[in-house]
């Protein structure tokens, strides 16, 4: 499918899986070569990431804790920028080696808040990976050390990601034409 229609708008695909594929596995190699002997406890940003997590879970062979935290921050095609609540963090992660599993960093606002969340529950540290980033769209400083793929200031959808709840099914990335 090159093209797809959801609701109101036309999206063209941008990113094909065997692309996404490689990219995951470049960063599955960074964190299994960087974190060993770490124990590190994934922490997966859902609804987003599901896709993601579970290809980049599959690549990684270190020794590792998987668990899932839910937040709310995009309505529509705008980032609002609000974190409406972190759910779901039953994990003691003090001491621990913490890595956020993201969809998607856009203005970098939600990532800067669960940063911030995650830092008052004292752990050793913490690593952001991410599908995504939008670096003509950052506003805050943050060190992204795990980036799949870097994209233009568009909106997209596919591999986890949605326009108003629909299109996380599709296994290619695709762009808001
Ligand atoms: P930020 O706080 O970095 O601006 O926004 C991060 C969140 O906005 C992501 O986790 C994701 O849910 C959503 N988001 C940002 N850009 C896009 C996009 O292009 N497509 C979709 N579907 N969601 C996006």
């Amino acid at each position: 499918m090159d093209t797809i229609r959801i609701k109101d708008k036309t999206f063209a695909v941008s990113i094909k899986e065997e692309d996404i594929l490689k990219e995951v596995e470049r960063v599955a190699d960074a964190i299994n070569r960087d974190l060993t002997g770490k124990n590190p406890l994934f922490l997966c940003v859902l609804n987003g990431s599901f896709m993601f997590a579970s290809d980049l879970m599959k690549r990684i062979s270190i020794p590792c804790e998987i668990s899932f935290v839910k937040l709310a921050s995009y309505q529509g095609v705008s980032s609002t920028g609000v974190i409406k609540e972190v759910i779901g963090l039953n994990e003691d992660i003090s001491g621990r080696t913490v890595v956020i599993v993201e969809d998607i960093v856009d203005t970098g606002l939600t990532m800067q808040r669960l940063l911030e969340t995650l830092g008052t529950r004292n752990p050793a540290e913490i690593h952001i990976a991410t599908l995504l980033v939008k670096p003509d769209k950052l506003q805050v400083e943050l060190d992204i050390e795990y980036a799949a793929m870097q994209i233009p200031n568009d909106f997209i959808v596919g591999y986890g990601l949605d326009y108003d709840g629909f299109g996380r099914n599709y296994k290619d990335i695709y762009t808001l034409v």
